[in-house]
C-alpha cells in the first residue's frame, strides 16, 4: 500500500454519504456539490448524495458499498450524531467495518439550520466533509465491551410517578427499592381532594396503590430516607441511601398511632399546608404507608427541654428509640427511575397578590386541603373569620407565564382552577360567585373541554385578564370588608374591580427547590426551566442523558396525573428492558493513562466526574477503570503530563480535523 495521504498513513479506501435529509439540508446545502468535492479529497473512493441516509435503502447503500468496493472508512454527511452516529455505525459493523472507523459530519444542524445563504452552507458543508475525512483515517478499530446488569432498579420519589413506575417493575419480576424523602409516599396526590376532569377522590384512587407498594413482595421501601451518595454507571450503580432516624423501631411498630395521641406537641401541620396541626410524633396523613409514626426532634419536648417521654410510656410495643440515629445503606442497582416531582409556586414572592400579607388569599393546595373531609375544616370552604364566601375569585397563571418568574406554562393550573370553581359551587352553594381570572385557557386533554363547558353551564365567570393587583382598600361602599381583584378584561378592553370574599391563587408547578443538587448527584443535566432534561423531547421523554437513568412524572417538567403515570409507565418498560438484557455494551471511546509517563500527580482522580480513576500506590500512576469511564475527555486535557489518551479522541485525529477544516 502506498503512502499518499502525507500523514504517513497507509492508503485508506473511504465512502463519504452525503444526506439531503428531505429539504432539511437540500434545501439549503448543495448536496451534489458537496458529494463532487468529497471525491477530490484523499482516499475516497466514493461520494454519493441520498435523500435520506437513516433510511433502509440509505444504510443498505453503505453496507453494499462497504462489501463491494471494499471501504475501510465510512463518513456520512447528514445530522447531528446525538440523532443518528448509532445507526450508521450499526450499518458499518452490520458490513462487517468496525463502528469505530466511521465518522458523521453534520451539515444540518451546522450549516442548512443556521445560514439560509445557499453558497455559505454549501462552503461549510465542503470544510466539514474534509475535516471529517481527514479524521477517519487516524481512527482506530476499537472493541466494545460488555458487563453484566444488576437486576434491580431504585425509584426515587413515591409521588403518583414513582409509585406507578416501581408497580410496573415489580410487577415485571424486579427487586426495587423506592427511596421516598418524606415520612410516608404518595407525594402531592395525596393531598388532592377531587381530580379533573372526571372529579374521583384523589385518596380513593391513590391509596390502594400506595397500600400495594408497601405489600408488594418484589419492592423495598424506605421511606424518611434519601439519596446520598451515586457511583457506578448504567447496570451496575452503587447508591448509598440515608435512611433518617424516626425514633421509633419500624419492626417493633404496630401502628396503632396511641403515641400520636398522647403527644402534647401540637405544630403545624406541613402535609395541611399549616391550616391543620399535627403532633410532634405523627404520621402525615391516616392513610399514611409505611404506617408508622416520625418523631420531629425539632418539635418535641423531650429533645428541647429534656422531659416528657409520654409517646415511650404510652407504646404497648416499647417501638419508640430516642437513642436511634441515621444509618446507611449502600445498594447496588441496575437502573434508577427519577421521580422526584415538582415544588408549587410559592405565591408570596408576587407582592401584587397580597399571600400571607392579607386574610383569604389562599393558596391552591391550602385550597385542596380545605376542600378535603379529613381536611382541616372537614371539607368546608371556610374564610378566616369561620364563614363561608359568598364570592370566590381565582387566579390563574400565578408564576407562570411570567417572565418575572416562570416563562413555560404549568399545564395543570388551568384545569384545576375550574375544579376549583365547580367546588366551590358544590361545597358553598350555586348561588356563590366565582370569577376565573385566566391569561387564556388550556383545556388540551381528554375530556378537558368538556369539564370547561361543564363549570361555564354551572355560572362560573370567566374573566380574561391577568389581575394587577389583589388589595383590601376599598373605593365604594360595596368594597367594604372585601378583597378586591383589580384587572384588564381584554377581551373588552376594560379595567374591572371585582369585591369578593376569598381568593385562590393557582401557582404554577415549579422544579424542586434541590433539583440542581439531585441532577448533580446523578449526573444528569437540566433544561432552561430547571426541570430534569429528558433525552430527546419527542423521541426519547423519558430517558436522561445518563444511561440507566430514566425520568418519570413532573421531575422533567409540570404535567397532570394521567401523563404523569403514562410517562412512569414509559421509564418502567425502559428499566426492564435494560434489566432484562441482563448485559451491557459500554462505551470502548474511554481513556487510559501511559504509565510510563505519568509523574503520579494525581490531578487526574479528583476531576474525573464518574470517579473513574484509582491511584495505583505501588507503581505511583493513575490507573483508569474502563467499564466506569464514559471518555468525557476532562482528564486528557487537564492532565499536565499529557499521559492520558482519549481513545477515539487522540490528538493526532484531532488535529487532523483542524487540518482538514482549514483546507
Ligand atoms: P409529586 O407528587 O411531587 O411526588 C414526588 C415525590 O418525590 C414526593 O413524595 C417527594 O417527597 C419525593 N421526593 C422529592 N425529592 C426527593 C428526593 N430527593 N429523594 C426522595 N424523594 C423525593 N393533576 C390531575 O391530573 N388532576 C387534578 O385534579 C390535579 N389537581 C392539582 C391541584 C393542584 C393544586 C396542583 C398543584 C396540582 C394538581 N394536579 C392535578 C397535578 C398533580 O399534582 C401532578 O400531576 C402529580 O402529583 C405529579 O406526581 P409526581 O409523582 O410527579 O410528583
Ligand atoms: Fe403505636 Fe408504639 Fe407505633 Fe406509636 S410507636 S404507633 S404507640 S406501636
Ligand atoms: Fe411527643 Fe416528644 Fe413527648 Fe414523645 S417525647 S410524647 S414525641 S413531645
Amino acid at each position: 500500500m502506498e503512502d499518499n495521504n502525507g500523514k504517513g498513513k497507509t492508503r485508506e479506501r473511504i465512502g463519504v454519504y452525503v444526506c439531503h435529509c428531505g429539504s432539511n439540508i437540500a434545501g439549503v446545502v448543495d448536496c451534489p456539490a458537496v458529494a463532487e468535492y468529497a471525491r477530490s479529497l484523499p482516499d475516497v473512493v466514493l461520494a454519493r448524495d441520498y435523500k435520506y441516509m437513516c433510511s433502509d435503502p440509505g444504510q443498505t447503500l453503505i453496507k453494499d458499498d462497504i462489501k463491494e468496493h471494499g471501504l475501510t472508512r465510512v463518513v456520512v454527511a447528514s445530522c447531528s450524531p446525538r440523532m443518528h452516529e448509532p445507526t450508521f455505525r450499526r450499518a458499518c459493523e452490520q458490513a462487517g467495518l468496525n463502528a469505530y472507523l466511521f465518522e458523521m459530519a453534520n451539515i444540518r444542524e451546522h450549516c442548512s439550520w443556521v445560514t439560509d445563504d445557499k453558497a455559505k452552507a454549501t462552503e461549510k458543508a465542503k470544510a466539514l466533509v474534509s475535516a471529517a475525512v481527514r479524521r477517519v483515517v487516524w481512527q482506530q478499530p476499537l472493541q466494545t465491551r460488555e458487563v453484566p446488569v444488576t437486576p434491580a432498579a431504585m425509584v426515587i420519589g413515591g409521588g403518583v410517578a414513582g409509585i406507578q413506575a416501581a408497580l410496573e417493575i415489580a410487577d415485571a419480576g424486579f427487586k426495587v427499592y423506592m427511596v421516598e424523602r418524606d415520612p410516608s409516599i404518595g407525594g402531592h396526590m395525596a393531598q388532592l381532594d377531587k381530580t379533573f376532569p372526571t372529579l374521583d377522590c384523589s385518596a380513593c384512587i391513590l391509596t390502594p396503590k400506595m397500600v400495594s407498594v408497601s405489600q408488594h413482595p418484589n419492592i423495598e421501601l424506605l421511606a424518611y430516607s434519601e439519596v446520598v451518595d451515586v457511583q457506578g454507571y448504567v447496570g451496575n450503580f452503587k447508591v448509598k441511601v440515608k435512611k433518617k432516624a424516626r425514633y421509633v423501631d419500624e419492626e417493633k411498630c404496630r401502628g396503632c398511632g396511641i403515641c400520636e395521641e398522647k403527644c402534647p406537641g401540637r405544630v403545624p401541620s406541613e402535609f395541611e399546608e399549616g391550616l391543620g396541626k399535627r403532633k410532634a410524633i405523627y404520621r402525615p396523613f391516616p392513610q399514611a404507608v409505611p404506617n408508622i409514626p416520625v418523631l420531629d426532634r425539632d418539635n418535641c419536648l423531650y429533645f428541647q427541654r429534656g422531659r416528657c417521654r409520654v409517646c415511650e410510656r404510652f407504646c404497648d410495643s416499647n417501638a419508640i428509640d430516642y437513642e436511634q440515629e441515621d444509618r446507611f445503606v449502600d445498594l447496588d442497582v441496575g437502573a434508577i427511575v427519577l421521580a422526584t416531582g415538582y415544588d408549587l409556586f410559592d405565591a408570596s414572592a408576587d407582592m401584587r397578590y397580597g399571600y400571607r400579607r392579607l386574610d383569604n388569599v389562599i393558596s391552591a393546595l391550602e385550597f385542596e386541603r380545605m376542600c378535603n373531609a379529613s381536611g382541616p375544616t372537614a371539607g368546608r370552604i371556610l374564610m378566616a373569620n369561620g364563614k363561608e364566601p359568598k364570592s370566590v375569585a381565582i387566579i390563574h397563571c400565578v408564576g407562570s407565564r411570567d417572565t418575572n418568574y416562570h416563562q413555560y406554562c404549568s399545564r395543570v393550573c388551568c384545569m384545576y382552577s375550574m375544579k376549583f370553581a365547580h367546588l366551590v359551587k358544590d361545597r358553598v352553594g350555586h348561588d356563590t360567585k366565582v370569577f376565573e381570572f385566566y391569561t387564556d385557557l388550556r383545556a388540551f386533554g381528554k375530556g378537558y373541554e368538556e369539564f370547561y363547558n361543564r363549570v361555564q353551564e354551572e355560572g362560573v365567570t370567566f374573566v380574561r385578564g391577568r389581575p394587577a393587583e389583589v388589595t383590601d382598600v376599598p373605593e365604594t361602599i360595596d368594597e367594604v370588608g372585601k378583597l378586591i381583584v383589580q384587572a384588564e378584561n381584554t377581551l373588552v378592553s376594560r379595567q374591572v374591580r371585582i369585591p369578593v370574599d376569598m381568593v385562590v391563587l393557582s401557582g404554577g408547578l415549579e422544579p424542586r427547590s434541590d433539583t440542581a443538587e439531585v441532577a448533580r448527584m446523578f449526573n444528569i443535566s437540566r433544561s432552561q426551566d430547571g426541570f430534569f432534561l429528558e433525552r430527546h423531547p419527542k423521541l426519547d421523554p423519558v430517558a436522561s442523558m445518563t444511561d440507566g437513568v430514566f425520568v418519570a412524572g413532573c421531575c422533567q417538567g409540570p404535567k397532570d396525573i394521567p401523563d404523569t403515570v403514562a410517562q412512569a409507565a414509559a421509564a418502567a418498560v425502559r428499566a426492564v428492558g435494560l434489566m432484562n438484557k441482563g448485559k451491557i455494551q459500554v462505551e470502548a471511546a474511554t481513556s487510559m493513562v501511559q504509565a510510563e509517563l505519568c509523574s503520579g500527580c494525581r490531578v487526574c482522580n479528583k476531576l474525573c466526574p464518574y470517579s473513574a480513576i484509582t491511584f495505583d500506590e505501588e507503581k505511583k500512576v493513575s490507573v483508569i477503570n474502563d467499564a466506569v469511564c464514559k471518555g468525557c475527555g476532562v482528564v486528557a486535557a487537564a492532565c499536565p503530563s499529557d499521559a492520558i489518551v482519549s481513545r477515539h479522541f487522540t490528538d493526532a485525529q484531532i488535529l487532523a480535523e483542524i487540518e482538514g477544516v482549514l483546507v
